[in-house]
């Protein structure tokens, strides 16, 4: 059964490690997020952008494929189906379709909107016991055709988004979706400490999780990050895994061409990525 994300991000904040939220293209990825989970007695947040969504034919598909993954692979670890970046439109799509947590990203509107929208979702959310992030500040690089520049959350306007209720809020730090630029200055931790000082107990989201050193990574959570999120990185490793297979001329020999042939060392590639995760956040044996 889905859960809210509320209990194990609660747990994570006063533990000092962090959820993984991977996010999930289709059944092999799924699949392979799951049973890592499962294999790591780790709880986990399976992130779906509102693109992904229509990918895989809607809200509701993507509901009745977790939901009968759970029950057919006998997962018992936490797992919260979570809307990623979501429009209010998406938000409230999601929750209808039976997520168990969505993200509303207001952070391009003025604050004044992003309050009213937030406010409205989470009375939605609070009475169907469903978990809400907020976003203030946005994360720099291009998600589903949201361009941020990466900017630094103002911590008073964090504070204003935190009081509305909402179960976990994602503060920009300079922190970017995709692979990161040559350049990149890093993580402001000047910014994340002056959020955590205003937010409280309030557990906190690091979006782009792919390429953060392991030192500021494990630097943020001491800080108040509760939950990290990693899409690309699951993307560059099934893509190398099914080009070296593709290259090797393993889909020419006898029954390469097998999809589930095919797919299963992405798959695999996906599973190493994620524990690998999941040891750095400090996840294992959380659940
Ligand atoms: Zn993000």
């Amino acid at each position: 059964m889905l859960v809210s994300a509320k209990e194990m991000l609660n747990k994570a904040r006063d533990g000092k490690y962090a959820v993984g939220q991977f996010n999930i293209n289709n059944l092999e990825w799924t699949k392979a997020i799951l049973l890592t989970a499962q294999e790591c007695n780790s709880p986990v947040i399976l992130g779906v952008s509102e693109g992904a969504g229509k990918y895989m034919c809607g809200y509701k598909t993507v509901v009745g494929m977790v939901n009968g993954m759970i029950e057919s692979l006998g997962i018992t670890v936490p797992v919260a189906l979570h809307l990623d970046h979501g429009s209010y439109d998406g938000a409230k799509a999601c929750i209808e379709a039976g997520f168990s947590s969505v993200m509303f990203d207001g952070s391009h509107y003025p604050i004044e909107e992003n309050v009213a929208k937030t406010t409205e979702l989470v009375n939605i959310c609070n009475e169907l016991g469903l978990s809400i992030e907020a976003e203030v500040g946005s994360i720099g690089g291009e998600e589903d055709g949201v361009v941020g520049a990466g900017e630094c959350a103002d911590p008073d306007e964090c504070k204003m988004i935190s009081d509305l209720g909402v179960t976990m809020l994602a503060a920009g730090i300079g922190n970017i979706h995709g692979k990161y630029p040559e350049n990149w200055a890093g993580l402001s931790f000047e910014t994340l400490a002056a959020v955590k000082d205003k937010v409280g107990d309030m557990p906190l989201v690091l979006h782009g999780g792919t390429g953060i050193p392991e030192d500021m990574i494990k630097k943020a959570i001491s800080l108040g990050v509760a939950k990290i999120n990693v899409n690309t990185e699951c993307q560059l490793a099934f893509a190398a895994a099914t080009r070296e297979y593709v290259e090797a001329g393993k889909d020419l020999q006898g029954k390469g061409f097998d999809p589930r042939k095919l797919l299963a060392p992405g798959f695999e590639a996906i599973k190493a990525t994620v524990k690998e995760k999941m040891e750095l956040f400090g996840s294992i044996d959380k659940a």
